[in-house]
């Protein structure tokens, strides 16, 4: 699988089996290696502006390199908080007392333990479609990926119903507008966002979302990666894209 060479988790390397991805798209074998980082020695993340067609796999180019970086966190995470549990139980039977309870998750449909959802990566999208359909490619692509969790944020869906996934979910896919009504109303809070993708930039503008960008683009203001994918760059787009890069870009084409 042509897969294994762009040095991505084994957990999303069996995924993209699943569906029946054999070879990478150009825009795929591309954007990955540098959208996480592979072989360029850099210690920081390099922001990208990809210009790409509907059906040319851009999907999948922004959502897997995104989701290693998730699961290499993750697994950091999970690594240290094993080792700070194991600590405390070694001080507790050097103490004679008895060994620690690990703590348990709270369940979260119980309205005492509710908690702003606090995503690590957002995909913001310009229609309710393409934001279910990213969604729906990203479920697919986390199948094989424990812990790892995806919510859709779209208008014209019961709020109830949007909250109660969003709880937990480390990825968040939405439309521009939902998503600052659920940040206003303290669902969701944009401040450990470290990955921003914003699919098809150009459809954006042409909605209107320029102001709703500027606002996600300074919740975020703290992110590590910005990726900005449009079908065409049109000098609108490349201000916009100065607006919400932080450095230069890698200018994928
Ligand atoms: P997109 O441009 O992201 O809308 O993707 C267009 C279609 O190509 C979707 O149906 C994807 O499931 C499919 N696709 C994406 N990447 C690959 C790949 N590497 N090999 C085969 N099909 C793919």
């Amino acid at each position: 699988n042509g897969f294994v060479e762009l040095g991505l988790a084994p957990e999303l390397i069996q995924a993209v089996a699943d569906l029946g991805y054999t070879q990478p798209t150009a825009v795929q074998a591309k954007a990955i290696p540098l959208a996480m980082n592979k072989g360029t020695h850099a210690t920081a993340f390099v922001d990208l502006m990809v210009s790409s067609q509907t059906g040319s796999g851009k999907t999948a180019a922004f959502l897997l390199p995104v989701l290693h970086t998730l699961l290499e966190q993750q697994a950091e995470a999970d690594a240290e908080a094993r080792a700070e549990y194991e600590r405390a139980v070694a001080e507790a039977a050097a103490n004679g007392e008895p060994a620690p309870k690990r703590n348990k998750r709270k369940d979260p449909t119980n309205p005492r333990n509710f908690k702003a959802a606090t995503p690590g990566a957002l995909i913001l999208c310009p229609t309710r479609e393409l934001a279910q359909q990213v969604a729906h490619d990203a479920i697919e692509l986390v199948k094989h990926c424990r812990g790892l969790r995806v919510a859709n944020v779209v208008g014209g869906i019961p709020y109830q119903l949007q909250i109660a996934k969003l709880q937990n979910a480390n990825l968040v896919v939405a439309t521009p507008g939902r998503l600052l009504d659920l940040q206003r109303s303290m669902q969701i809070k944009l401040d450990k966002v470290q990955f921003l993708v914003v699919d098809e930039a150009d459809r954006m503008l042409d909605l209107g979302f320029s102001d709703d960008l500027a606002e996600v683009n300074q919740m975020t203001s703290q992110r590590q990666q910005t990726m900005m994918f449009s079908a065409t760059f049109a000098p609108r787009i490349q201000q916009l894209a100065m607006r919400v890069m932080h450095d230069n870009g890698a200018g994928v084409k």
